[in-house]
């Protein structure tokens, strides 16, 4: 997983990571020859999102869905990026997402993403490690620190004095000049790493839900009997509203187009289910009171289930039975998150994805610390848990 997340430094590297590796197990990208009904892998990969399904010789007319999300909080550079001011090359940047800003000073950066150019392709592109955001000195104010400007202060120094479009090209081997347009967000450099059983590293929300879910099509596809999809959507941290978000099109049409060739296929999705798979808040110690009295996740305690009677999460009690069920046939233990009243609750794709399509939905997900941070930190042991969770689901667990 770490090397996974290592490759992936944005949200279309991991959608065309997730791509490449279904390729590798036989998968083929979906086209207008091929039935999308047909017996086999066929995938889906399109601005940063991708979607694969797996259609077993004589399927049940039935889908069970993972979803999860590519994208992550940082820092993406502006349209028109260069800045040079006293004596520096810096990139006007926007902040993405919901991200904790102070995680991301002093860090060694890359930027990375896509450009597109005149001719209408798309290239991925990764600078390597060329940027930081440096802190104040603390000796240069009193007592408190300057309050945080997001526009002041986030703004990344270069230290390659080249417009930053000219060195992603050199990433991607194609001119500068040829760019026309780019998307390109800011990561960790630093590699994932082990401290013990804790995994550190950029991006565990949500990449960790991509990979496992990744490794247990992988792995249940052979013997499944329903019809397996994977669903990772993009822009999940500004709230799914795009083309390529779980509010957009991609998965409904997908789902149209394979239960088509079974059935009636609002019928066929109102029978299937989803377990939505993002991260979930581990209990802090040093904050164990903003978490429930009775619901205290904790790092290593196995996949988290997650229930909002408000609907911030999607699970309701046939939905979360079905992913207990699949926990006991893995044989991993699971641990429960529920809001303190006092305290917001975050969401994610689960209810979105199940409101557009009728979906019967389950939240559930690998408990994290930092979320949000440039660098989370999650538990090994729970990576391992919740891919045998999701291997099972597949697999046919809890119908
Ligand atoms: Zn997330």
């Amino acid at each position: 997983m770490i090397d996974f997340i290592a490759a992936s430094p944005s949200a279309f590297h991991a959608a065309a990571n997730v791509a490449a590796r279904l390729e590798q197990e036989g998968f083929s990208l979906d086209d207008a020859s091929v039935d999308p009904a047909s017996p086999g892998g066929h995938y889906i990969c399109r601005d940063g999102a991708v979607i694969a399904w797996w259609v077993p010789t004589h399927a049940e007319p039935r889908f069970r869905v993972v979803g999860s999300h590519t994208d992550s909080p940082g820092l993406m550079a502006k349209p028109v990026p260069d800045i040079h001011r006293e004596g520096y090359h810096q990139v006007a940047v926007e902040v993405y997402g919901g991200a904790i800003l102070p995680s991301w000073f002093d860090r060694d950066l890359t930027f990375a993403g896509r450009v597109v150019t005149a001719d209408g392709e798309e290239h991925l592109v990764n600078t390597g490690p060329v940027a930081r955001v440096p802190n104040l000195a603390i000796h240069l104010y009193r007592q408190n620190a300057p309050e945080l400007d997001r526009q002041a202060h986030t703004v990344p120094l270069l230290g390659v004095d080249q417009p930053l479009l000219e060195l992603t090209a050199e990433s991607a081997g194609i001119g500068a000049a040829d760019i026309v347009a780019h998307e390109l967000i800011t990561a960790d450099a630093q590699r994932g790493q082990l401290l013990g059983d804790y995994i550190t590293a950029g991006r565990l929300d949500n990449l960790t839900s991509v990979w496992a879910s990744l490794e247990a099509l992988i792995a249940a596809k052979d013997d499944a009997r329903e019809i397996l999809v994977l669903a990772a959507f993009n822009h999940e941290e500004v709230g799914s509203a795009s083309t390529a978000g779980a509010g957009g099109p991609m998965l409904e049409r997908v789902l149209h187009r394979v239960a088509g060739g079974f059935g009636e296929p609002g019928e066929i999705i109102a029978n299937s289910i989803q377990v939505s798979a993002d991260a979930a808040h581990a209990v802090h110690p040093n904050y164990p009171q903003k978490h429930d009295t009775t619901h205290h996740p904790v790092l290593g305690g196995g996949p988290v289930l997650k229930v909002n009677a408000n609907q911030r999460y999607a699970s309701n009690a046939v939905t979360e039975a079905a992913w207990i069920a699949a926990c006991r046939a893995a044989g991993v233990p699971h641990q429960t998150f529920v809001g303190n009243n006092s305290v917001p609750c975050g969401s994610t794709i689960g209810p979105i994805s199940s409101t557009r399509l009728g979906l019967p939905t389950v939240d559930v997900g690998v408990a994290l610390l930092s979320m949000h941070s440039a660098r989370e930190m999650c538990s090994a042991r729970d990576m391992e848990y919740f891919t045998k969770a999701l291997t099972a689901f597949y697999a046919g667990a809890g119908r």
